[in-house]
């Protein structure tokens, strides 16, 4: 009988473990050397559990692979079995074959007492690991699912919204390639090379369910919403076979994705015609460029001085990627406020774009701008933005920075030329280490009077 220390000893050490590498570095501090191989119902194959649960199959080794899977099929008889010094030891779930234990250097006989007597202990502890790392996985699902149908409440347009939905569906199916099609066009990532998968997209129709080659390596699961079909997300891998369970957390996925993009492009629709951008209260792009085109013809009929400012959150993509894309919002929120209660009654801001602003400045000579800007700049980089309700894990205060260019109108000016001066001058204020003012030169020329 092996010591009732030595037992007490592995299975406190068992306890302290809480995944695939703590449960090895358990058994080989108290065996030897080990490979622990699980067997995998849903994919029939039979997997490595210390090296990150990688199908036996895909090693690569032909001969290897077989005999591992010979091996196995003579424990269903055997608790164990030696071979050239190796031994291969059975764990069960009560009569059921789970898995083997591989020591390259068979362990003493006490070794070998004290393995009987935890071998129970040690395939509970695998199979609590295995559950677990499956619940994160539906819990990662379900998050993917709240968040794809968040994004609706403040985004529309799909060329934003697109490679978030694609960046998270990629996260939760991991081992498998994933590109999202919108009619029949490639919009995230950026190639696809399979021609298999062209192909295969000529098939889809607004009556599809999801398809799979025969391999089961390549998935087209059709957007289809309101009866339309919109585009389709493909899942492609070269080793893995999609299971059951993905495939159903991919069709729901899907389905949730349609509703948001279809939703989102009714919204764009809608907003065309609107003039404030929903999430910051400022112009939308469209309305912002109509009212430059009024200044720029007031400037130059009026001979008045006329500035704009052009600004950019700096690293914005990070605070998105860190604390997700709500919080981000939200400091796209504040910024906009920010801003906002540093402009004049007639000052006219309006978002440019994702995480960039435009302010027109009437009235208003090339160095009062700058004083504007550097205003603006100080404030923002002064504002505490409390992103604790949105993101629990996160610290409470974030701080970002702007950058911003400021161009002035001249003669030669119309609208399109002053917002490129003010965005070449921003570029340079990205260039120049980002949280800076910088002015488009040239204003010294056809400077109109005041
Ligand atoms: P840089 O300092 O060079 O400007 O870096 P950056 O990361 O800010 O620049 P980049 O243009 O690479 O990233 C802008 C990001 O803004 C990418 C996009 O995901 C994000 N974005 C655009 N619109 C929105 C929005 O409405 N909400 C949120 N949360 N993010 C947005
Ligand atoms: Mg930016
Ligand atoms: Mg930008």
């Amino acid at each position: 009988m092996p010591k009732l220390k030595d037992i007490e000893n592995l299975s406190a050490k068992l306890n302290d473990t809480c995944n695939a590498a703590g449960i090895t570095r358990v058994l080989e501090e108290t065996f030897s050397s080990v490979d622990i191989y699980i067997y995998d119902s849903t994919s029939e194959t039979l997997r490595d559990f210390s090296k990150s649960w990688i199908s036996i199959d895909e090693f690569g080794h032909k001969e290897k692979a077989k005999i591992l899977y010979n091996i196995f099929e003579k424990l269903k008889d055997n608790r164990e079995i030696t071979e050239d010094n190796t031994l291969f030891y059975a764990l069960y779930q009560g009569q059921k074959l789970i898995g083997m234990l591989k020591f390259k250097n068979k362990p003493d006989k006490d070794r070998l007492e004290l393995l009987n007597v935890a071998s129970y202990l040690i395939s509970l502890k695998i199979q609590n690991i295995i559950l677990s790392v499956r619940m994160q996985k539906n819990i990662d699902f379900h998050d993917a699912m709240k968040n794809i149908a968040k994004i609706i409440e403040t985004q529309y347009e799909t060329s934003y919204i697109i490679p978030i939905i694609g960046e998270m569906i990629d996260k939760f199916v991991s081992e498998h390639l994933i590109y999202i099609f919108i009619n029949n066009k490639l919009i995230w990532p950026s190639a696809c090379k399979d021609e298999k998968i062209f192909e295969l997209l000529k098939c889809i129709t607004n009556k599809s369910e999801y398809i799979l080659t025969p391999d089961k390596k390549i998935g087209l699961f059709p957007l289809i919403s309101e009866n339309k079909l919109l585009g389709c997300i493909v899942t492609k891998s070269t080793d893995n076979i999609l299971s059951e369970k993905e495939i159903s957390y991919l069709e729901q996925l899907t389905n949730q994705a349609a509703t948001t993009i279809n939703r989102a492009n009714v919204y764009a629709e809608i907003l065309k015609h609107a003039t404030l951008d929903a999430l910051t209260g400022f112009y939308n792009r469209h309305q912002l460029e109509e009212r430059i085109k009024q200044e720029v013809s007031g400037a130059k009929r009026q001979n008045r001085r006329l500035c704009v400012i052009m600004t950019d959150i700096d690293y914005f993509k990070n605070v998105n990627d860190t604390y997700g894309h709500a919080a981000g919002d939200l400091v796209l929120k504040t910024v906009s406020n920010v801003i906002k209660h540093q402009l004049r009654d007639y000052d006219i801001a309006g978002r440019y774009g994702g995480e960039e602003f435009a302010i027109i400045l009437p009235f208003t000579k090339i160095e009062e701008a700058q004083m504007v800007a550097q205003r603006l700049r100080r404030a923002v980089e002064n504002t505490k933005i409390d992103i604790s309700k949105i993101n629990t894990d996160a610290e409470k205060n974030i701080n970002v920075t702007i950058s911003l260019g400021v161009s002035e109108y001249t003669n030669n000016d119309n609208e399109k030329t002053l917002l490129q001066k003010a965005d070449k001058a921003l570029y340079k204020a990205k260039e120049n280490g980002r949280n800076k003012v910088e002015l488009y030169e040239e204003i010294s020329k056809n400077l109109p009077q005041s």
